[in-house]
């Protein structure tokens, strides 16, 4: 038996089990082992019977005295009863629908018990406990630490570590190491075996958490080790190298109606000089919202097109493709450039061709310029120009030099190779207002160089931010500034109010109907939500950008990039309901105009955490500094989407760690590159599976 022995060669699991644990995604002894526990209930400490804890889960260990089922005739449901004594006294436990305890369970036997204890009128009780009866071996559902796993129709946790344990007992001594020996010492880490052995059948709770460091380590150890060895292959690819036309960028610098920030310079010319070079740039530009990183991008995409190449900019929403057109065409209107936006459903496209104003042309037309290389930038978002399926419908360039995303983080060397077709790779920059802390960027997206915008630009008026626990104050300063010609917008955290416990979260409908009719009967306001068409949803952004409307009432859809000048409040309900980066870019919605702005963040929670991280809003304005704070205090959930390496919960949630994220990549470092060969195949295997999630 091996890791890749099939469940089907493993006895003691019939074909019904097999297949149960096939929808369990469980197809291997590896998975099988590799099936971490989920949760861990403390059976460990054992009590006398007279010592027990009424409603509280309570372990005992004794002989029973009479087990017998009971029907009861109206309804159907089975009883089964026991008594069971130990030195100190007699307790009486029962299950319900159970009928087979009977058959498992004699009177006479030793068993141990845990379950919840509670007291009736009539008398106290053990409530469907689990059992075990006592040999001896040692106990692996009772009397201890015991697993609790993802359970499926079928598969309980009891089955689980009834199958698991002589499986370990038999395999254990033969479970080869993974990580390479001097790592495992140096960084003073459980072997496997040992790890596997404490995640499922700890002894104490810290036997828990020593295996699951061990587990972490290993997923950023080769995560890291994956980066390091991309980057390496990205640099054996041809890319065009384009030269620094350094007349063109001052034309360009000096045109602008601002003065570029320190930042905003060293960011640029690192991607320009990246470009220079002939194999592909794969820069991550980050930037706090309103840092400025649209310029930057721009410096690139000039420098680009002079030089004959053309550049494509992909933005996830059609709103900010259109957001960004606009920015684009103004910037560059006097450079000689044809931009091109490609926009969705609707089936309107638009080219801005040398001085004249936009035109609308056919998307036929605008594909035939983007592959004859008369469209120099062209703009949509990534699902558009990627994954259109139709042949007719494809986007092709002639010679692609640059591609610009905004706010997506992954896009691989295959899709890039796509869309560059004369055999060299399009360089990449990376553009995001998710503000990682360093040490995790360097780690998890560690493929990419790093630019960091870390100032704003000059004379921004710093958000006037305030925690509330009720409406009025902020209706009142809604009120008068909207006198004043300005917006608002008021952030819930739901669609729609039910009937569940969540109910008491604010949702947009209601709060549009009462803002409406009870609070601002004569202001104009307006909702959006994720659950509206693309075509809605761009109207109410378009009428409220061009102040149609006062209030906008909003779920978090509005939370990417969206430019609204003249907006001056942003009051959020349930603001506790959110990550602070969430909080930040809601935040970053006001403040973009010359006027003073407001953020009012509603909350009623009294937890401490929640009040630390509602006060770090008020303190802080940088992203950088509330998502280390929030990391710590709520870990990573926000900026990552839980599943995108397949990481147990455990992975994720001691990402907060950035100890063990550092020793990780030190640990890289220090075997790269690899010669070891068991290390090699294992990271193979590991991207592998990356591959397949
Ligand atoms: P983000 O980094 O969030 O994408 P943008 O690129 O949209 O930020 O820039 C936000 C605003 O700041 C824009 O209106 C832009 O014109 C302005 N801006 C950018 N750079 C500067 C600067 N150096 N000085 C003043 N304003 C700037
Ligand atoms: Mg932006």
């Amino acid at each position: 038996m091996n890791f890749i022995t099939p469940i089907e060669n493993i006895s003691g699991i019939g074909s019904a089990y097999q297949k149960r644990l096939k929808n369990l995604k469980i197809k291997t002894l590896g998975d099988l082992l590799y099936n971490f526990p989920r949760d861990y209930k403390d059976f460990s400490k054992i009590s006398k019977i007279k010592n027990i804890r009424i409603n509280e889960i309570n372990s005992i260990s004794g002989k029973i005295i009479s087990i017998e089922e009971e029907k009861s005739p109206h309804k159907r449901m089975s009883l089964t009863k026991c008594l069971i004594e130990d030195d100190s006294a007699s307790l009486e436990v029962i299950w319900f629908n159970q009928p087979y305890m009977t058959k498992s369970l004699k009177a006479g036997d030793e068993v141990m018990l845990s379950g919840k204890v509670n007291i009736n009128r009539y008398s106290v009780q053990m409530v469907s406990p689990t059992f075990e009866k006592i040999s001896l071996k040692e106990t692996i559902h009772t009397g201890r630490i015991v697993p609790i796993y993802s359970e499926t129709k079928g598969i309980t946790s009891k089955w689980i570590r009834y199958v698991l344990r002589p499986i370990l007992d038999k395999i254990k001594s033969k479970i080869p190491e993974t990580l390479p020996e001097e790592i495992i010492k140096k960084y003073n880490l459980l072997t496997l075996p040992d790890a596997i052995e404490k995640i499922h059948f700890p002894d104490k709770t810290e036997g828990v958490v020593e295996a699951q460091r061990r587990f972490v380590f290993e997923q950023l150890f080769l995560i890291s080790l994956l980066n390091m060895k991309k980057r390496d292959e990205l640099k054996k690819e041809e890319a065009p190298a384009i030269p620094i036309n350094l007349p063109v960028i001052k034309r360009f610098i000096n045109s602008l109606p601002f003065t570029l920030t320190p930042a905003q310079k060293k960011c640029s010319w690192q991607a320009m000089k990246d470009m220079e070079r002939n194999f592909p740039m794969n820069r991550l530009l980050q930037g706090d919202v309103g840092s400025g990183k649209t310029v930057v991008s721009a410096i690139a995409a000039i420098n680009t097109v002079k030089a004959k190449r053309q550049v494509v900019l992909m933005a996830p929403t059609e709103i900010l493709t259109k957001q960004h057109f606009k920015t684009f065409f103004n910037l560059l209107k006097n450079f000689n450039i044809n931009i091109g936006l490609l926009t969705g459903k609707e089936d309107i496209y638009y080219s801005k061709k040398l001085r004249s104003d936009t035109i609308e042309i056919s998307r036929k037309k605008l594909l035939e310029k983007t592959e004859k290389g008369e469209i120099d930038i062209l703009i949509g978002t990534q699902a558009l120009i990627t994954q259109t399926k139709t042949k007719e419908n494809k986007v092709k360039f002639n010679d692609l030099g640059l591609i610009i995303i905004d706010e997506q983080h992954r896009f691989g060397v295959k899709q890039r190779a796509t869309l560059s077709p004369k055999k060299k790779i399009a360089h990449l920059l990376s553009m995001t207002a998710t503000p990682i802390p360093r040490t995790l960027t360097l780690t998890i997206w560690g493929d990419l160089d790093l630019s960091i915008i870390d100032t704003l630009p000059k004379g921004r008026k710093k958000i006037k931010t305030e925690i509330i626990t009720e409406e009025k104050k902020a209706y009142s300063l809604i009120e008068k500034e909207i006198k004043k010609g300005r917006q608002a917008f008021v952030i819930c955290p739901r669609i729609e109010s039910d009937e569940d416990e969540s109910s008491l979260l604010k949702s947009v409908k209601d709060e549009h109907e009462k803002l409406s009719k009870i609070i601002f009967p004569k202001l104009r306001i307006e909702m959006l939500h994720g659950k509206m068409k693309p075509k809605e949803k761009d109207k109410i952004m378009k009428d409220f950008k061009n102040k149609k409307f006062d209030v906008l009432v909003s779920t978090s859809v509005v939370e990417v990039g969206i430019d609204v000048p003249n907006a001056t409040v942003m009051m959020i309900e349930g603001a506790d309901r959110f990550g602070l980066a969430q909080l930040h870019q809601f935040r970053g919605r006001v403040g973009r105009g010359k006027d003073q702005s407001y953020c009012f963040l509603l909350t009623e929670s009294k937890s401490k955490t929640t009040i630390e991280r509602m006060k770090a809003m008020v303190k802080y304005d940088s992203g950088f500094k509330l998502s280390e704070i929030d990391l710590r205090l709520r870990g990573p959930g926000d900026f990552m989407g839980k599943r995108q390496w397949g990481m147990p919960d455990f992975v994720m949630s001691s990402l907060n760690n950035l100890e063990i994220i550092r020793e990780a990549r030190n640990a890289s470092e220090d075997v790269y590159p690899i010669s070891n060969d068991r290390l090699k195949k294992r990271l193979e295997a590991f991207e592998e599976k990356l591959h397949l999630e």
